[in-house]
């Protein structure tokens, strides 16, 4: 809640005790608006108090004047980079400023593996099985984990309200405990989440669109990635979404056309283990592919200059502007604008400071670690198959399965395409 407008005072209090309530609730907060019909009222003052149209108590005055002193405290010490009180933060010591040598690397690794494609449940899945708690103590659920990763405080920043805590040249204040992560890990991090903002996300990390949410976790390394390449009548492709079944005969799972009634053809099918392992052998051929062009070309931000220009014109017109040598007409109305570009380009330069770090994760990781650890178990310490998953995800968009003809047949690698992602 940013504020609240009224329109009828008789709509906000009808009993004693009702105004002051609101007030209270209100001002919980620092930075919000109240307007009635008469205008903008400062409920944050003391003024507005004693003029209180209910009768402020002056007992609740002190409270709240105590609040705020606190939050102004609070302010303060983050500005300072100093830690706040509360909860001990999962990662540091009871201190707040020394890493705790276990929990750290934790956080740290479910940082790397979030942008490397894992979901939220699948690392507190893993923590939940090696009796790693909170540190109240708790289990801990995806929810809390999504807090602690998206919390500035793991690369050394600090956030109030929603906002980084910044200096006075704009940058984020760093804090005086030491980081988990550096910015760029904790941005990407951050983008990741915004990106899903208002969409359904399934277990393992996929955004999906909120009306068709898809509720069944795949446990075959191809789900949802399967298309039928069969021939209609008409010469179109079948392209329906492969089905995983079983047969009797034969241990291993099917990957199979839905009938005509599901949608499908019902005319393709093809052995599971087989396919699995084709497709894994190209999307790993793939990633060292990409590791090489990544590994080779570092980018620069195309903005850099623009922003530091923006900056330090801004900084020359407050400079100006507190000596008196402009006016405050001028000031006011050039320093909006550039406020705003200035905001823009900083956005513009985490984005692709995050992406950047992605490309840079992707080419730090080792793909010959990646292929020893593809085909073990999980718990020998092989890759979750929501890992696999999202270097599949990144690599292709589908891989077609065209019909190998009536009755078994050797298995024949040509019968699949995969349609790679472009660039
Ligand atoms: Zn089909």
């Amino acid at each position: 809640m940013q504020g609240v407008v009224i329109v009828a005072e008789d709509r906000l209090a009808r009993r004693p005790g009702d105004y002051e309530r609101f007030v209270e609730a209100i001002t919980y907060q620092d930075g919000r608006v109240f307007a009635d019909a008469r205008g903008t009222k400062d409920l944050y003052s003391e003024d507005t108090e004693s003029m209180g149209l209910f009768g402020a108590v002056i007992s609740k005055m002190e409270v709240r004047k105590m609040q705020r002193r606190m939050r102004r405290s609070h302010r303060m010490r983050a500005e300072q980079g100093l830690p706040v009180g509360g909860t001990r933060p999962f990662g540091w010591k009871p201190d707040r400023l020394a890493l705790d040598p276990q929990e750290a690397p934790l956080v740290r690794q479910a940082i790397l593996d979030l942008i490397a494609g894992r979901s939220l449940y699948s690392i507190t899945n893993q923590w939940r099985q090696e009796g790693v708690k909170t540190s109240l103590g708790n289990e801990w659920l995806p929810s809390s984990l999504k807090l602690t990763v998206q919390n500035p405080r793991v690369c050394g920043w600090r956030e109030i309200n929603g906002e980084l805590v910044r200096d006075s040249t704009g940058n984020p204040v760093v804090g005086q405990w030491e980081p988990i992560v550096s910015p760029e890990q904790w941005m990407a991090v951050k983008n990741i989440f915004d990106a899903r903002k208002g969409h359904f996300i399934y277990r393992d990390g996929r955004v999906g669109h909120i009306l068709t949410p898809d509720f069944r976790e795949p446990n075959y390394l191809l789900t949802g990635f399967l298309r039928c390449g069969r021939s209609k009548p008409d010469g179109s492709l079948c392209n329906a979404s492969l089905r995983v079944t079983h047969s009797k005969d034969c241990i291993q799972h099917i990957y199979l056309c839905p009938t005509k009634t599901a949608g499908g053809c019902g005319g393709v099918g093809r052995r599971g283990d087989m396919v699995d392992l084709y497709i894994s052998e190209a999307v790993l051929a793939k990633l060292e592919e990409v590791q090489l062009a990544a590994s080779a070309d570092p980018v620069e931000w195309s903005g850099k200059a623009e922003y530091e220009d923006a900056k330090s014109r801004l900084e020359e017109l407050r400079v100006q502007w507190t000596a008196g040598n402009i006016t405050n007409e001028l000031f006011f109305s050039v320093a909006p604008d550039l406020e705003k570009r200035i905001a823009r380009l900083r956005t513009e330069a985490q984005n692709f400071t995050a992406a950047a770090q992605r490309r840079q994760a992707r080419s730090d990781t080792d793909i010959t670690e990646i292929r020893r650890r593809w085909y073990l178990a999980e718990e020998d310490g092989g890759l979750p198959l929501t890992i696999k998953r999202s270097y599949i995800r990144e690599a292709l968009l589908a891989v077609i399965i065209y019909p190998s003809g009536k009755g078994r047949r050797k298995f024949n690698p040509d019968l699949l395409e995969p349609i790679w992602r472009e660039g």
